[in-house]
């Protein structure tokens, strides 16, 4: 099977900001872009993206998940980035006219097709480090993915790192590359040193999030994670996640969340952590290294609530439960 994200459908929806406004939209092949070398993304990281995808139910129909909070999120990003502002509607119509017209490339569940709607600052104009780009090319890629527990959705290990962070605390709600690129660094050493799966940033013991995923710790009836601030992304998986378990009667405390209460709390029989995202759903975390030392969350490692969490999320996506917050848009 190919890794996640290589394969692309033929072509994608693409729009263009030029002289002070948004070109329709038209279908043009995804394999290739022309941009100045000079281009104001390539320089000074005016970039930012989306994640989310559709599902091909039992009765044939394709149905995209949470569609509007990625667009909305996408038009925070925008906005934080100092892009042209474009319009919902558009973008919501590219997604829409994309997955309907390679619909009959959408996987069956458990697979999915995976879709990156994805906003650059085109300005010829390397003398811009501190100006935003007047014009910007918003296209929507997509990407049929496989079943990504496939390997058995292993348990992951995460090095807390309790210094450096993330991104910049201000930038930390944007979906922008640059935050990635800063990251990268701490999760090759953590990989290195002590063959880690990811970092969980923890600056000043503030547990925040991974690279690209939220954290969750769940501990007997309350799922714990960090209330919303500027310093990490706020994930839609994470508040689909936390509202169904609202609806299973859960606890759900959104607060802060030190690193010193994580390992007590995570070290008790029946604890679980997971992390939440909308490629990997809800995955299991079965050991934390802190100071060099491993800890095993929990005991039984059987992460019971953490798949029933995400047997409850994938029942939705996959229609074989009840849509009752309204979170498909059938599209085919
Ligand atoms: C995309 C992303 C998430 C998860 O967001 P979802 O909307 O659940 O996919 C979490 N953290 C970071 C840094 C991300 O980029």
């Amino acid at each position: 099977m190919s890794a996640f994200g290589t394969v692309f459908m033929p072509e994608m929806a693409l729009a263009r900001f030029e002289d002070n406004q948004w070109t329709p939209t038209e279908f043009v092949p995804s394999d290739s872009l022309t941009l100045h070398p000079g281009a104001h993304v390539l320089h000074y990281a005016s970039t930012c993206f989306e994640g989310l995808k559709a599902f091909r139910h039992a009765d044939g129909s394709v149905n995209i998940f949470r569609m509007d909070a990625n667009i909305r999120r996408m038009e925070q990003s925008t906005q934080l980035l100092n892009l042209p502002a474009f319009d919902q509607a558009q973008l919501r119509e590219m997604i829409i006219e994309g997955v309907r017209r390679f619909a009959d490339q959408v996987p069956d569940a458990p697979g999915s097709m995976y879709i990156r709607p994805t906003h650059i600052g085109t300005d010829a104009a390397i003398g811009k480090a501190a100006a935003p780009s007047e014009n910007s090319l918003l296209y929507v890629l997509l990407s049929p993915v496989g079943d990504y527990f496939a390997g058995g959705g292993k348990a992951l290990t995460l090095l807390l790192e309790e210094n450096g962070m993330r991104c910049a605390p201000h930038m930390g709600v944007v979906k922008s590359g640059g935050n990635y690129a800063s990251a990268l660094g701490p999760i090759l050493s953590a990989k290195a040193e002590y063959d880690a799966d990811q970092v969980l940033f923890c600056p000043n013991g503030d547990v925040q999030e991974t690279g690209a995923a939220n954290f969750l710790l769940i501990d007997g009836d309350e799922v714990i994670t960090k209330g919303l601030d500027s310093t990490f992304l706020h994930g839609i998986t994470r508040d689909s996640i936390l509202t169904i378990a609202r609806d299973m009667g859960m606890t759900v405390s959104e607060r802060d969340l030190t690193v010193d209460e994580l390992i007590e709390r995570a070290s008790k029989p029946g604890a679980e952590a997971a992390l939440s995202g909308t490629a990997a759903v809800l995955t299991p975390v079965g050991r934390l290294i802190r100071h060099g030392k491993v800890i095993n969350v929990g005991t039984e490692q059987t992460f019971e609530k953490t798949v029933k969490l995400r047997r409850a999320l994938n029942e939705v996506q996959w229609g074989q439960a009840e849509d009752k917050h309204g979170w498909l848009t059938p599209v085919a």
